[in-house]
């Protein structure tokens, strides 16, 4: 027989155990050792089957009081335990991006950026936007026909020469290759802007090349271009003059200029290189640049009217202008940097300084 003072006492012990309990673990074993199967007031439950009615109806009251007490005291100290455990994960996950660890490579002064060539091509695209260019990308693996056929120069043409490529599968139907150039974006971008009627194109296009080269102080197998292209209605030569000095002058300071000299590329007629006063000796002529004053950047052209008909551009009404230059070398002439393999070596020390 389970008499009130024992309910009360039974209370009064479950809510010093649930109060001594302060992890989820503890908490747990505690609910089921008070309100459990096996819990004292479980079996004083059990017990009232065997009593007379009138005393089971007022033990079960209090029972079911008590019960209801134990459940409110075990909930409520859950709640607790779980927001003192999940601050205590908080505060022990917490990082100090602040904190100065003695010893490491990494100290405040010493934060990580972008990678010179990153930093260049940000800084080339930004001025070609500033001068109303698009930026446009494209596919790193090409097919040979937008590599060369699409740019005028069909199989066994010689100027293939020019490009020491690296083909992927020879095979049928299409020959892959890793692009030798960012020209066969310019087909791509002219194919798009024929098939959805949005020509013109005033577009630069950074990426990725490839060529068969063996690394020296000048070239490396993987480098960097930035092709530009415009295709618009009555494009001269003079256009296109006027935009290479107004880069010239945006990107490498007032005191640079360019010129253009006659040059062959199969996908432009006519077609110059073009040549930027030497950094280092501001003109005067220096070892660098074989005493003329001057240092070729890249090439250009107006576009070859059988690269319009490729992509079925009427060459009567439009005409354009492309032009094309290595990020590298960009970064290697504004930084005066004498081999550029130090671009690809991964030396912290070299990265450093940019
Ligand atoms: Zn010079």
């Amino acid at each position: 027989m389970t008499a009130m003072s024992d309910i009360a006492g039974l209370v009064a012990d479950a809510r010093s155990a649930i109060e001594a309990a302060d992890t989820t673990e503890a908490i747990r074993h505690v609910a089921a050792t008070v309100s459990g199967k096996k819990s004292p007031l479980s079996e004083a439950s059990r017990a009232l089957g065997s009593m007379d009615p009138e005393s089971k109806k007022e033990l079960g009251r209090q029972l079911h009081e008590a019960r209801t007490t134990v459940e409110e005291l075990l909930e409520s100290k859950r709640t607790e335990i779980r927001f003192t455990e999940l601050s205590a994960e908080m505060a022990a996950s917490r990082l100090d991006l602040t904190e100065y660890v003695p010893g490491s490579v990494a100290g405040p002064d010493q934060r990580g950026h972008l990678h010179l060539v990153s930093q260049t091509r940000d800084a080339l695209e930004d001025v070609f936007i500033g001068m109303g260019f698009d930026v446009a990308e494209g596919p790193e693996i090409e097919t040979d026909w937008f590599n060369f056929g699409a740019l005028n120069i069909p199989p066994a043409h010689p100027a293939r020469g020019m490009w020491d490529t690296f083909y992927l599968d020879l095979g049928e139907p299409e020959t892959t290759l890793l692009r030798t150039h960012t020209s066969p974006v310019q087909i791509h971008l002219m194919e798009r802007a024929v098939l959805e009627g949005t020509l013109p194109i005033h577009s630069v296009m950074p990426g990725r090349c490839y060529r068969r080269d063996t690394p020296d102080a000048r070239h490396l197998a993987v480098f960097h271009q930035i092709e530009g292209l415009v295709v618009d209605r009555g494009i001269t030569f003079a256009d296109l003059a006027g935009t290479i000095e107004t880069f010239t002058s945006a990107y490498f300071g007032p005191d640079i200029h360019s010129r253009l000299r006659p040059a062959y590329f199969p996908f432009t007629e006519p077609s110059a290189e073009f040549e930027v006063t030497c950094a280092i000796c501001k003109g005067e002529g220096c070892r660098t640049c074989s005493q003329t004053g001057w240092i070729e950047l890249g090439g250009c052209g107006m576009v070859d009217p059988a690269v319009f008909a490729s992509v079925g551009i009427d060459s009567d009404e439009w005409t354009g202008f492309a032009f094309g230059f290595g990020i590298d070398r960009c970064a290697q002439m504004r930084h005066q940097i004498a081999d550029m393999r130090a671009l690809i070596e991964n030396d912290i020390r070299f990265l450093r300084q940019f």
